[in-house]
């Protein structure tokens, strides 16, 4: 504690500064160091608890009137009673100083994920695992078979992680419950904290002889195969969950769920967005100019469209329902937009080029029209110049 930082330095405010002031820094410096911001940062967290320590000390008059008079030494009464909350968690700081408030408009709510553990049943934590899927197989739903690493109960304990032939006891310390009330003197006065039992662990239980097969878990690590019911109109991301199959509870709470997430290959003609598929299909200038029939490929197979005479490039025709299936109401699909481009052809035999250089003189046409630009525009002529005028 020797060479502690002053705590108004700490928070960067002059020594009249008055509470609103005093919060304000706080939450400034708060809010850079929090550890919701910086995970894994000890310097950050280090800045976070002097802040804190120094807020709770100059937010408080009788101890403010302590430090000012006296500094550190105010508070460094030898032994477990001084104020330092540098050895502590981020528990004992929320929970035993009420600072949640503070942060409650700070992180939606923030005090509360740092309060003591219940020990009460949990629900297991969630499997997240994912299943590849083509883009046909997303689009009509399927069945697919996954493999995932899941805790079964240990067979030869039946979970309870006690050697065949012994029982798990009730843990003394606890007396089962798993949690423990603390108490603590400190110069806010005695702190009363809930945390889980050290000696059990939160379980209540204390194994004697462990079970040689599960080190005394109770679980065995086996890989599981399941089929999961794809849903038809399923999307990249979107995931599918498997209720009850997570990582086991503890004390006696439910499992977790296994969530599969889909990733869906990209198709080499179709795009897809939302329920609506997205495609171009090439058109020879003839058919676009004279209109005739095209061969287009959807999700069901290929169809006949008839292309209007006099159709202009990038033009888009929608298909109606012949997009992705809607997971949310089986009777609706989406549309299947397509979008009609002009090919320009690049390899002409030279009696397609000669029809070709007839229809433009039929037609009124580009080339021609260079030509009058080339007699007319090209090169402007000369006119002769007038006088310039000097009034
Ligand atoms: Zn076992
Ligand atoms: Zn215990």
């Amino acid at each position: 504690m020797a060479d502690k930082r002053d705590y108004y330095e700490v928070l960067g405010v002059d020594k009249n500064a008055d509470e609103a002031t005093l919060k304000k820094a706080y939450r400034e410096l708060a809010k850079k160091y929090h550890p919701d911001v910086n995970p894994g940062d000890k310097e950050a967290e280090a800045k976070f608890k002097e802040a804190s320590e120094a807020y709770a000390v100059l937010s408080d008059a009788d101890k403010r009137a302590k430090y000012d008079q006296f500094g550190h030494a105010a508070f460094e009464n030898g032994g477990s009673g001084g104020f330092d909350f540098s050895g502590m968690d981020f528990g004992d700081i929320f929970g035993s100083f009420g600072f949640g408030d503070i942060f409650g408009d700070l992180f939606g709510g923030g005090g509360g994920r740092y309060r003591s553990s219940n020990a009460g049943p949990m629900k297991g934590a969630n499997i997240r695992t994912s299943v590849r899927l083509t883009f046909e197989e997303a689009v009509f739903g399927c069945e697919k078979e996954i493999e995932v690493n899941v805790k079964e109960d240990c067979k030869s304990c039946k979970g309870t992680g006690a050697k065949a032939g012994t029982k798990p006891e009730e843990c003394k310390t606890c007396g089962g419950k798993g949690q423990v009330v603390r108490t603590r003197q400190s110069v806010l006065g005695m702190m009363r904290s809930v945390e889980a039992c050290p000696d059990c662990h939160g379980t209540g239980k204390i194994i004697r002889e462990k079970c040689p097969d599960c080190r005394g878990t109770g679980y065995i690590p086996i890989k599981k195969r399941y089929s999961v019911t794809v849903p038809a109109g399923i999307d990249n991301g979107q995931a599918i969950n498997m209720s009850g199959l997570g990582e086991p509870g503890t004390m006696g709470g439910p499992r977790g769920d296994l969530r599969v997430e889909a990733i869906v290959g990209r198709h080499p003609i179709f795009q897809r967005d939302g329920f609506n598929i997205y495609s171009t299909v090439p058109i020879s200038y003839a058919i676009a100019a004279l209109g005739g029939s095209v061969v287009v490929d959807t999700v069901d197979g290929k169809v006949i469209y008839d292309v209007k005479p006099g159709t202009r490039s990038d033009t888009q025709i929608r298909l109606k329902g012949k997009g992705v299936p809607s997971w949310r109401n089986k009777d609706t699909r989406g549309d299947h937009y397509i979008t009609l481009e002009i090919q320009t052809p690049d390899k002409l035999s030279n009696e397609a080029k000669e029809l070709l250089r007839k229809f433009d003189e039929l037609t009124g046409d580009s080339l021609h029209a260079a030509e009058r630009v080339e007699r007319n525009g090209g090169g402007s002529p000369q006119t002769p110049k007038k006088k310039k005028k000097l009034f």
